[in-house]
């Protein structure tokens, strides 16, 4: 059987934002692996007679490992023709999709990247902000604030500067850590801030704060991320400073927006 294995960046959650090929190429799989934010929406479009396999479940307390995921996928390209590797935003932002391919690669089993869109973008359209601006925020830089195990958090000083906007995954809570380590880089404590969990989801939460304001912050639902800069300046006033706001997502979640598989539409 010559399989081949699609890695799908699945988007921010609303399936509206998942583009073209990715939903042709998930109506095809024979097996869909997933990870395990990826909305009950977005799995249904997948063939009724796929194989869906969560991926970043708990089994007890452990998650699977990302060399027991990379030898599943080898695996299963033994027993089936096309096999989807579901990533949430983009496959190639943090989304450990390098490892997967050096698998692949190895073993020798044709693959293809279905780019997606990454969290810090749609965090940016909710939110009705740029991640950069000719005049203010000359670049962006994708940061995760955790490392792999092992080597701690990002030094964030590296980063950080007045005229880039820095969008920051996985800040796990450490919002203290992470303001005190941006003023420690030199960034002025009414930098603005964005901090969006649950971007595009019905359950998406905004707050507008600065640099300072982050050691406060009341912790949001998780997946958040924070947006740093000038560009993350509330352009509404009414939004009070610090507090969580549930925004609805700008795209309606449209039901049945997206057909099901199987000639149901
Ligand atoms: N490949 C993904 C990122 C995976 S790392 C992408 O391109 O978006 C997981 C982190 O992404 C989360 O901890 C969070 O920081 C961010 N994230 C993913 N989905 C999100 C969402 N809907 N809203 C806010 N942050 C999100």
């Amino acid at each position: 059987m010559t399989a081949k294995v699609y890695l799908v960046g699945a988007g921010p959650g609303d399936p509206e934002l998942l583009t073209v090929k990715a939903l042709r190429v998930l109506r095809t799989a024979d097996i869909v692996l997933h990870d395990g934010l990826i909305s009950e929406e977005i799995l249904q479009i997948a063939r009724s007679t796929a194989q869906l396999i969560d991926v970043g479940k708990r089994v007890g307390k452990k998650r699977l490992t990302q060399d027991a995921i990379n030898r599943m996928l080898v695996e299963l390209s033994g027993c089936a023709n096309i096999i989807v590797r579901l990533k949430g935003g983009d496959p190639s932002i943090f989304g450990r999709a390098a490892e997967e391919m050096s698998a692949l690669r190895e073993a020798g089993i044709e693959f293809e990247i279905v780019p997606g869109i990454t969290a810090a973008t749609a965090a940016a359209a909710q939110a009705g902000i740029t991640l950069t601006d000719r005049k203010s925020a000359a670049g962006v830089v994708f940061l995760t604030a955790q490392q792999a195990a092992g080597k701690g958090r990002t030094n964030l000083a590296r980063y950080a500067s007045q005229d880039c906007t820095l969008a920051i995954y996985m800040p796990s809570g450490h919002y203290r850590e992470i303001s005190d380590d941006l003023i420690a880089a030199g960034l002025r404590p009414d930098t603005p801030c964005l901090v969006i969990a649950n971007a595009s989801r019905q359950n998406q939460e905004l707050l507008w704060t600065n640099v300072l304001g982050l050691q406060s912050l009341v912790v949001p639902e998780s997946p958040a991320l924070i947006i740093v800069g000038s560009v993350a300046r509330s352009r509404d006033e009414v939004l009070a400073f610090n507090t969580i706001r549930t925004v609805e997502p700008l795209a309606s979640w449209r039901e049945n927006a997206i057909p099901k598989a199987n000639g149901a539409q």
